[in-house]
Formats: structure tokens, C-alpha cells, sequence
């Protein structure tokens, strides 16, 4: 019965099962364990920690609107201008999509530090002496 809370559960498993699959290349005994008690929350902040130690996050709850709760997570590192802010169904899927959006954007910016035009700047002088936007930054 897609909708009721044991539904609801078995998907907070299978997106935490995927997520943790897609950001560790080994997922910590702790994760799963909490994964199977249906420790939703834990096991999303266990996750969290592992894949991004260096990062902080911040978890919001609000108060019921019109039936239903929204939760919101946001997550920096130190030295960041700003915070992403994601927001979802519950607590530990708000949080799932700040680990998963800062994974993604810690990978491209290793990629951009790996362009050999512009060393992850965007742009680079050319030959003749004008400033140029790296292809890497059009994209
Ligand atoms: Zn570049």
C-alpha cells in the first residue's frame, strides 16, 4: 500500500540503502545496522559524518502544515560563503540530499582543479593576451 507508514519506511531504506551506495565506496557496519533498525535519521547523520567529516550540517523540523511536516537540512565546511539548504519529507531525507549535493559539488570541483586550462579558475589568458572562459565553466 504505497503512502502508509510501513511503505514509507521501506522507501527511507531504499533511498538510504542507494544513497549510501552512491556516496561511499564502503558503507560503515554503523549505516547499516541503523539502516535495518529503521534508525532513518541516525543512519542518514552516521552516513553524513562518514562521507563528509569535514563538513557541519544543520537539521530543521517545522510544524505541520496543512497535514503534513517539512524538514529542512543545510551543510557547509568551514571557510564557505554559504550553506546549501535542501528540504524534504523528513529529517533524514533532507539531510541525504545535502550529503549527496556536497559530494557531488566536492567532485566537481576536483575535476575543475584538475583542468589543465585553467587549473579550476574558469578562465585563463589565451595566447594573443585576452581573458577566456574555460570550456569547462561553459558547461
Ligand atoms: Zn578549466
Amino acid at each position: 500500500m504505497p503512502g502508509s507508514p510501513i511503505e514509507d519506511a521501506r522507501s527511507q531504506r531504499e533511498i538510504l540503502r542507494q544513497t549510501a551506495d552512491m556516496l561511499t565506496s564502503r558503507v560503515p557496519d554503523t549505516v547499516r545496522r541503523l539502516i535495518e533498525a529503521d534508525a532513518c535519521a541516525d543512519a542518514a547523520i552516521a552516513l553524513f559524518r562518514d562521507a563528509l567529516p569535514e563538513y557541519g550540517f544543520k537539521l530543521v523540523m517545522s510544524p505541520p502544515l496543512e497535514g503534513s511536516l517539512k524538514s529542512f537540512a543545510s551543510a557547509w565546511r568551514r571557510g564557505d560563503a554559504w550553506a546549501s539548504f535542501h528540504h524534504a519529507a523528513s529529517p533524514s531525507l533532507a539531510l541525504l540530499q545535502a550529503a549527496a549535493h556536497e559530494c557531488a559539488r566536492s567532485r566537481e570541483t576536483a575535476l575543475h582543479l584538475a583542468c589543465c586550462e585553467c587549473s579550476g579558475l574558469g578562465w585563463f589568458v589565451s595566447a594573443t593576451g585576452t581573458r577566456e572562459i574555460c570550456l569547462h565553466a561553459r558547461n
